[in-house]
């Protein structure tokens, strides 16, 4: 009652703008100086504004789903940059970034939605160089050391558990350096893209134009369950917890076996499930979503016979351990 309605200007939305802020910089135990950042646009907004406001002539990007493909084909658009350095791996995999001095920026994905891989985050490069992370999917779910990052973002609809059109950036002050020398260059900024101008609402808990106040609300009230639970920690075990079910269960099965070859890699945000030829996916999809399961589909364009499962934690543990069960029985009905 004393939200939905108001401006976001005034007091009570602006108070929840902080509780986001203070939360987010407890919860990743923020070292001195990074600042929280947010606008509107999601995580694929960000991506423009980064390439406008982060990445000064080229980047190096690490290429190994969908979404990591999405960020490099943005710099490589870009007119003003040079085309972009791109170490790719095979699907189901991660490559690893390598030192170059011909970049500005590494950009990372922390967990690749479309193929269950996450990988682990370590600093790169010099000290002019900025590393810079996608962890939509990741953040919140997966272990962080912010001081090894410069630029760690992401959107509050999957680990956060809230809804999309926001996006949140945990930047450096390397970063913040490097928007303010790039914003004030010759460079066109428009001003919705310009990160300058989302660090200075921010530093005043506000956003530069109105925010979907039902997702800051959401996002408070997880990122404050999971501070309550104990924090990162806690959030990343419970998923690990779910993780271990779900890969566990893959292993022991003779018609499923976990798509990421290598265990190290594997996510335990968003788990992949390869099913044998004989036992078609979309057909076991279609029977959970008839009885309300939803969302066990793979990504469209891996083109897979394969389950993908959220495990991020505000999932019960106990719930994806339902969901083998209602799996097994769908698949016995199937083959029987
Ligand atoms: C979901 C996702 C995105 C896109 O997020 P939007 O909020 O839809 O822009 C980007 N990167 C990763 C890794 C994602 O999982």
């Amino acid at each position: 009652m004393r939200l939905l309605g108001t401006s976001h200007r005034q007091p009570p939305v602006k108070k929840l703008v902080q509780r986001v802020r203070e939360g987010i910089s407890s919860l990743f135990d923020l070292p001195a100086g990074y600042e929280v950042v947010l606008g509107n646009g999601g995580a694929t907004a960000f991506w423009d504004a980064a390439s406008l406001t982060l990445i000064e002539r080229r980047s190096q990007h690490l290429v190994f789903g969908e979404f990591s493909s999405k960020f490099a084909a943005t710099t490589t658009e870009a007119p003003f940059l040079e085309d972009p350095e791109v170490i790719q791996s095979e699907p189901g995999t991660h490559p690893l970034p390598r030192a170059s001095s011909d970049v500005d920026a590494y950009c990372l994905t922390h967990n690749e939605t479309s193929t269950g891989v996450a990988m682990p985050l370590q600093r790169v490069g010099s000290q002019d160089q900025l590393v810079l992370v996608d962890a939509t999917s990741g953040a919140g779910g997966l272990p962080v050391t912010m001081s090894d990052l410069d630029g760690y973002y992401f959107s509050p609809q999957k680990c956060f558990a809230s809804e999309g059109g926001l996006w949140l950036a945990v930047l450096s002050p390397a970063a913040i350096e490097r928007v303010q020398r790039i914003e004030a260059s010759d460079r066109w900024v428009p001003t919705s893209l310009s990160v300058r101008t989302a660090i200075e609402n921010s530093r005043q808990n506000q956003t530069y134009n109105t925010p979907a106040v039902a997702t800051l609300f959401l996002l408070a009230h997880q990122i404050e369950w999971f501070l309550e639970m104990g924090g990162l920690n806690w959030a990343v075990e419970r998923s690990r917890s779910s993780a271990a079910i779900i890969y566990g269960w893959a292993e022991d099965r003779s018609w499923a076996s976990p798509f990421v070859a290598n265990p190290e890699q594997r996510s335990s945000v968003v788990a992949t499930v390869d099913l044998i030829d004989s036992v078609p996916a979309k057909e076991v999809s279609a029977i959970l979503r008839e009885n309300g399961i939803v969302d066990t589909d793979s990504y469209r364009k891996l083109g897979r016979n394969q389950l993908r499962l959220g495990l991020f934690p505000a999932v019960e543990p106990e719930d994806v351990a339902q969901l083998t069960r209602s799996i097994d029985w769908v698949v016995e009905a199937l083959s029987g």
